[in-house]
Order: C-alpha cells, then sequence, then structure tokens
C-alpha cells in the first residue's frame, strides 16, 4: 500500500531537543511546550477571549505599556515589521530607516513596498546609527513620517541606544519606529518612557517561545496616524483597523487566531513577569559579561562596540574553518550558534544567550566546547583560561 510505506519512510516526530545558542529560537521551558499542547479552544469561545485578554495585559506589562493597541500579530517577528510598517505608511509617505545590518535592509525594503519614499541612514555592519545622523536626516527630510531604527540588530550583535533619538524624532513631528525582537524580555526596553509609537517584536528569541507570534504595540499617537489614513492598508492580513476590532471588545472575526500560540505566549510572559524584568535583564547582562571575557580569552575578539547582551557576534580567527566548527558543535556537543549574514558569512559567530538560553551552565558549556574545537583548528590556546575568565566575572558579581 502506498500510505504504508509513507509511513514507513517517515517515522514518529522525534526532534532532538538542542542547546539552542544561536540568534533565535532560544530554549523553550517544559511550561510553555505544556501550554501549547493544551486543549486548543474555539477561537470566539468565552473562554478563549478571556486568554486574549490576559495575554494583553500581560504584553502590556512586559512592554511598559498603557497602549491600548497592544497585540499579537499572527506570524513572526517579519510580519511584526510588515503590520507596524504597512499600518503607518501611505503611499508617498516619507520615511527614515536606520541601515546598519539585515533587519534594517529588511525595513527598508518593507517600506519600500508599502510606497514609502525612503532616506536611509547607512552605517557600516557592526556600528549604530548616532543621534546627529538621525537629526541631520530629519532636518533634510522634514516631511518624515516614520522614522525606523532596529534596537538589536541580530545580525552584527549592534545594541542600538533609542532615549536620545527619541527626543530628535519627536520634535520633528514624526513616529518612532522600533525593531524590539531581539530585545524585548532581554534589555530595557520602555516604551511609555521612552516614547516609542510603534514596536514589534517575535517570541523565539528572548520570550523564549516557539516561534509563530510577533508582539505589538502602538501609541496613541500612532493609532490617531492610522485613523487618519486616506487610503486602506496594504495588507489585507495585517491591517489594525480590523485585526483590533478582533482583540477588542468588538469580537469582529478577521482571520483564526493561532490559538495554542496564544497559550505558549501567555506562559512564556508570564514566566519573564514571575522572574522579574530587572533580574532578567541583569542575568542577561551577567552572563553576557562571562561569555564575553570567556570568548576574548579565546581569542575571539567582538564585532560591535556596542554589544548587545542577547547576541555575541564575534569574528572568526583566520585558518579557523567555520563550518566545520559550528558542525561539530552541532554533532558533538549538541550546541547550535549562528553563522555570519551577508558581509559577515564565513566571518562571523554569532552566540546567542536569549531568554531561558542565558544561563551560566550554557555559558560554561560552549566555552569548553570552543576551546577544545578550536585547539583541533590548531589555535594554541592555555588550557582552561577561557572557563577562568568567565568564573572570574561569576564571582566579582
Ligand atoms: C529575528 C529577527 C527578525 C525577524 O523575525 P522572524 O521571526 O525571523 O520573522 C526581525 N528583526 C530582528 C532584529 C530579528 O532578530
Amino acid at each position: 500500500m502506498p500510505a504504508d510505506s509513507e509511513l514507513t519512510k517517515v517515522g514518529e516526530l522525534n526532534p532532538t531537543a538542542r542547546i539552542l545558542l544561536g540568534p533565535g529560537p532560544s530554549h523553550v521551558p517544559h511550561r510553555v511546550l505544556r501550554a501549547l499542547a493544551s486543549p486548543t479552544l474555539g477561537h470566539l469561545d468565552p473562554e478563549y477571549l478571556a486568554i486574549m485578554n490576559e495575554t494583553r495585559s500581560l504584553l502590556k506589562a512586559v512592554f511598559r505599556t498603557q497602549n491600548e493597541l497592544t497585540l499579537a500579530v499572527s506570524g513572526t517577528g517579519s510580519a511584526g515589521m510588515e503590520a507596524c510598517v504597512c499600518n503607518l505608511i501611505e503611499p508617498g509617505d516619507e520615511m527614515i530607516v536606520g541601515v546598519n545590518g539585515v533587519f534594517g535592509t529588511r525595513m527598508k525594503d518593507v517600506a519600500e513596498r508599502c510606497g514609502a519614499t525612503v532616506h536611509a541612514i547607512e552605517r557600516p555592519w557592526g556600528e549604530i546609527i548616532e543621534p546627529e545622523a538621525v537629526a541631520d536626516s530629519l532636518v533634510k527630510h522634514p516631511n518624515t513620517k516614520v522614522v525606523g531604527l532596529v534596537h538589536a540588530e541580530t545580525s552584527t550583535g549592534a545594541h542600538q541606544p533609542i532615549e536620545d533619538i527619541s527626543t530628535i524624532v519627536h520634535e520633528s513631528g514624526a513616529l518612532l519606529l522600533l525593531d524590539a525582537v531581539t530585545s524585548l524580555g532581554g534589555h530595557t526596553l520602555d516604551i511609555d518612557g521612552w516614547q516609542i509609537d510603534a514596536c514589534y517584536s517575535g517570541t523565539q528569541k528572548c520570550l523564549s517561545c516557539p516561534p509563530g507570534l510577533a508582539p505589538v504595540t502602538f501609541s496613541d499617537r500612532a493609532a490617531a496616524a492610522l485613523d487618519a489614513r486616506k487610503t486602506r492598508v496594504q495588507s489585507w492580513y495585517l491591517d489594525m483597523t480590523m485585526v483590533r476590532q478582533y482583540w477588542g471588545e468588538q469580537r469582529v472575526y478577521h482571520h483564526t487566531a493561532p490559538i495554542n500560540m496564544t497559550y505558549a505566549l501567555r506562559e512564556s510572559l508570564r514566566i519573564v513577569l514571575e522572574e522579574g524584568l530587572e533580574p532578567r535583564i541583569n542575568r542577561h547582562a551577567l552572563n553576557h559579561r562571562a561569555l564575553r571575557a570567556g570568548l576574548e580569552a579565546l581569542g575571539l575578539n567582538y564585532i560591535p562596540r556596542h554589544s548587545l547582551t542577547t547576541l555575541n557576534a564575534v569574528h572568526i580567527p583566520d585558518g579557523v574553518d567555520d563550518a566545520r566548527v559550528r558542525s561539530r558543535l552541532l554533532n558533538e556537543y549538541n550546541i547550535e550558534i549562528g553563522g555570519g549574514l551577508g558581509p559577515f558569512k564565513g566571518k562571523a559567530w554569532r552566540i546567542g544567550l536569549m531568554g531561558a538560553s542565558s544561563t551560566k551552565g550554557n555559558v560554561t558549556y560552549v566555552l569548553a566546547a570552543l576551546e577544545s574545537l578550536l585547539t583541533d583548528e590548531g589555535v594554541s590556546l592555555p588550557a582552561g583560561q577561557a572557563l577562568s575568565a568567565a568564573n572570574a566575572m561569576y564571582s566579582t558579581n
């Protein structure tokens, strides 16, 4: 029987439980996986509507915002990006985008597809966008409606400062849009305090939930811009004027929410708030400092001057085979790390310490594994130095 032979060829699903230290996804705690496996409700069942409301409240707390228009877009982080851009931009609008890595490049692409005239502020990969550059661009382009920046550029490890830029953007009357996919739940992010007008994130980075939803939040100013649109939103699926009626009181059917993913997100947000935002951010910072000390002891130097704590991007030393080291890490140590993208392809490693993956145990294990693999690659290293450097960081904190 053909059906039987397919069944023989395709065995029962049994993926390996990897140690996820790449640019996302990060380790998903059992509590979140159990939530995902709970019975599927109807998407208009009163029980599910209550779960949606609870998820919104938790999202507001984690985003640190009172914004009414806060919800989870159906789709991954890129859907969040597209939702923010396409709801704020109408054809002919002007938008400034900071382009210093993959995700700024992607935001520019999305904005152009929405019909925006994009003024890119380009910087070499690994660098940040300075406040003066944003100020200059706003002087040159006074009709700018939206300024879009990436808070945590996962392709380069650069940590973009936001507060000063926010003041500059608001003085010009423009809206500030922030990509917080790799910062929400890992770095300080204060939507209301920093007056961010629109922000999107993803579930699989520092929230430690499987990929599939994109938390978004829009300030009252951004919601007013949405209400003032003269044209319909380019995307039917991501049109917040409709999606908000499903998440809001009206409960108007738009599309079926990914029910079980909402359960998972709800549980992952509860875990974030149980730990507390401040202690969680401090945990990410401490594990980053220890990893950094260890990596530098191995001769692995950081690419960005302003590094994220959630993503560590380092140069691969000359003579070391990128693919061989990463495949040995995966096959012999069960550890996933990321390779370089774009100009860093074959030249950089990206080690993520996001959410539940940011632990002392993981820092210790990956440093030990890298020391051994780099030694095999012919790098001469004094044994144990990386772990001593990391331990020194842990004992002084
Ligand atoms: C991962 C990531 C995205 C895209 O998210 P997907 O879930 O892959 O769609 C966007 N921006 C940044 C900064 C990211 O790290």
